[in-house]
């Protein structure tokens, strides 16, 4: 992709250059919170240049996308391609400016804004300009803790669409395997949902949930994501593969009285059907009775309960020990830099701890590393799941990954990290 140079003015020659054909455009500001402060502190002439030597820096990370200074404070990233290189450019902005991040810049401790806005081909440049002002807004007055705006220009389009997508099957699960470290035994599978959508391709959960919450359309959804894994793992069944599948389970019907009977009918009908639902503490915290009521039902019916995103929140271990759950998954924001931090793998194996002596167990997802999952291994984390075994991917792709043992393979390569992680480990 054609890229422009990294300029301190206002630079329009990007907009004229950027090829058309993408199936998606994104355009990222990032803002600097409190020039005035920066400019006290480094002097005029140094936070003059700060925009124009960030970008470049910036620059160089991004070879595919265009990154421009605009004034003294601002720098801009225009990027184009598939949804998900879009994605990859919005990420590594992201943690570029987040001083939590350890690919941070050194500019990002000055404390930026990030907007975001990621377009689909028919929307005009004008708007998808206007709505990543409007995202950098929001995310410029949300405070010191929010860093980050996002807006779907599409939304709008994408929220009239969700009942055809349903009533014509165009969404997907994928499934990604949790691999049982001790036994080396892939136990069960978390099903993602994809939308195959006819003209903008392959759509991923976080551009469509948040809509189908706010047009209450999680309800037909999850329904729909049941009954497709209850046949789905009677496929694998058939293969030979009998794993339990985990589905999400959305606030906005966790509580739901008409939900709970629905799956119980569902389950009635299927009395093989090897179930568990992942939630969030933020999903019961709208309704804690009725969550609790409904958990305690799927509990009685055999569907293992799983607490998802653990340490994302603030709620304790003993608050969250109320609910029937078997199952503690840490969130990835925790493993993911769990070789390189040193207060993740401090949480992270007193978590593992606490959680074996409430008598549940811990999945460690977002394991991108052979050295993240030998360390997890001798926390005596009891499943792990992530990259390094296998991304989330289609039935058929799962069913050869069961086939072929390929998680076998995968552990051979740990093996080496393993010895020497141990070592280090035990020692600390
Ligand atoms: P989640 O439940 O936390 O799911 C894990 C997300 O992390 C998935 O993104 C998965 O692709 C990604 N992931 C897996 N392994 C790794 C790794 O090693 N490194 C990194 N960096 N990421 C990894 P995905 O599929 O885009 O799903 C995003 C979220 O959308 C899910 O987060 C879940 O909250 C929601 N979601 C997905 N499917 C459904 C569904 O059927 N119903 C509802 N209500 N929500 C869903
Ligand atoms: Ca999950
Ligand atoms: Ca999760």
């Amino acid at each position: 992709m054609p890229c422009s140079p990294v300029t301190s003015g206002p630079d329009d020659a990007t907009r004229d250059r950027q090829p058309v054909a993408f199936a998606r455009r994104g355009e990222l500001l990032a803002r600097v919170r409190d020039f005035a402060a920066v400019r006290r502190s480094l002097g005029a002439s140094s936070a003059g240049e700060l925009a124009v030597l960030t970008a470049a820096r910036l620059a160089d990370t991004l070879p595919l996308a265009c990154v421009a200074a605009v004034g003294q404070d601002v720098i801009r990233v225009r990027c184009g391609g598939a949804l998900d290189e879009v994605e990859h450019v919005s990420t590594a902005v992201r943690a570029f400016f987040d001083p939590a991040d350890e690919r941070c810049d050194d500019a990002a401790r000055l404390g930026w804004a990030v907007g975001s806005a990621v377009a689909a081909p028919e929307v005009d440049d004008v708007t998808l300009a206007e709505t990543s002002e409007a995202a950098l807004a929001q995310a410029l007055t949300s405070g010191g803790g929010e860093t980050v705006g996002a807006a779907l220009v599409a939304g709008e389009d994408l929220a009239s669409e969700l009942d055809r997508a349903l009533a014509e099957d165009e969404m997907e699960l994928f499934y990604q395997p949790k691999l049982h470290v001790r036994q080396q035994v892939i136990k069960s599978a978390e099903a993602l949902i994809r939308w195959r959508h006819p003209s903008r391709g392959l759509i991923p959960p976080a551009d469509f949930i948040p809509l189908a919450e706010e047009r209450r359309r999680v309800g037909p959804l999850t329904l729909w994501t049941v009954r497709r894994a209850i046949q789905d793992q009677r496929r694998l069944r058939r293969l030979g593969h009998d794993v339990r599948i985990f589905i999400n389970i959305s606030g906005q019907v966790l509580a739901d009285a008409a939900f709970a009977e629905a799956v119980c009918h569902y389950i009635a009908a299927a009395p093989d059907a090897r179930l568990g639902f992942e939630i969030t503490e933020t999903a019961v915290i709208r309704d804690p009775e009725g969550a609790i009521a409904n958990l305690q039902r799927f509990a009685a019916i055999g569907i293992t309960v799983s607490i998802d995103d653990y340490g994302a929140g603030l709620s304790s271990l003993a608050y969250l020990k109320q609910l029937p759950a078997r199952e503690l998954k840490i969130d990835k924001l925790f493993i993911t830099g769990i070789t390189s931090s040193h207060r993740d793998p401090l949480i992270v194996r007193s978590t593992i701890d606490l959680a074996h002596a409430l008598d549940m167990e811990v999945v460690a997802e977002g394991v991108e590393t052979h050295a993240a999952l030998a360390l997890l291994s001798v926390m005596g984390c009891d499943m792990v799941q992530g990259y390094v075994l296998s991304r989330p991917v289609e039935l058929e792709t799962l069913a050869s990954f069961l086939a072929e043992e390929r998680h076998h393979r995968a552990s051979a390569d740990t093996r080496a990290s393993f010895t020497r992680l141990s070592a280090t480990w035990k020692r600390a």
